[in-house]
């Protein structure tokens, strides 16, 4: 299971539609400061269901979507595919090619699909539930993590050790009752 394209149009710096293929093995991208690197990660977390707005470094979901240059108006949403080679067969799903699309208006209105077929969020987490991949699996580093996690308080590592774990959400739940 690999990821094969990247289709983006609207996202944040995006404004055209591109189109970004993928071999299997390593790919680098490279290119200045703010030229749109880091976007790129965050058009696939934003597919594969990212809904903190905090960690695509924006403060409203409408953030995501092309704002607009002095030349170029701003557009009306934003749309992201992942295409992912499913020979392997790791992705329960009875494709070799499958496609997720997400797409969101200004409204903040998020639409998501399997291969074209309109779904729902949960879907999309089932279906790489397990896999490795998803928003959950730690399959993206994100910039500065690395030093985050060795320069953090004891107790704010306890806190990246307790989400891997997936005890977070308990913790959480156990803190609200508590409240209550
Ligand atoms: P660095 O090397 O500094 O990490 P980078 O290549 O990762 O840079 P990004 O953070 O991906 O750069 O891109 C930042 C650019 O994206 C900024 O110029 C910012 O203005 C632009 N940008 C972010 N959101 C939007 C948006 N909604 N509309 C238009 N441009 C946006
Ligand atoms: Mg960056």
């Amino acid at each position: 299971m690999y990821l094969k394209k990247i289709e983006i149009y609207g996202f944040k710096s995006f404004a055209n539609k591109v189109e970004l293929e993928f071999k299997d093995g390593i790919t680098a991208v490279v290119g200045p400061n703010g030229s749109g690197k880091s976007n790129i990660a965050d058009a696939v977390r934003w597919v594969l269901g990212e809904q903190s707005v905090k960690s695509l470094r924006g403060s409203k979901m409408e953030d995501v979507i092309f704002s607009g240059t002095q030349k170029r108006k701003p557009l009306g949403y934003a749309e992201v595919s992942l295409v992912i080679d499913n020979q392997s067969g790791k992705l329960p799903i009875d494709y070799n090619e499958v496609r997720i699309t997400r797409r969101v208006f200004r409204s903040g209105e998020s639409e998501f699909y399997i291969n074209k077929s309109s779904c729902r969020l949960k879907d999309i987490h089932q279906l790489f539930m397990d896999t490795g991949l998803g928003k959950e699996g730690y399959s993206i580093v994100g910039q500065g993590k690395i030093d985050e996690i060795l320069n953090a308080s004891l107790q704010d590592r306890r806190y990246i050790f307790e989400e891997a774990a997936g005890i977070v959400k308990y913790k959480t739940r156990k803190n609200e009752a508590e409240k209550k």
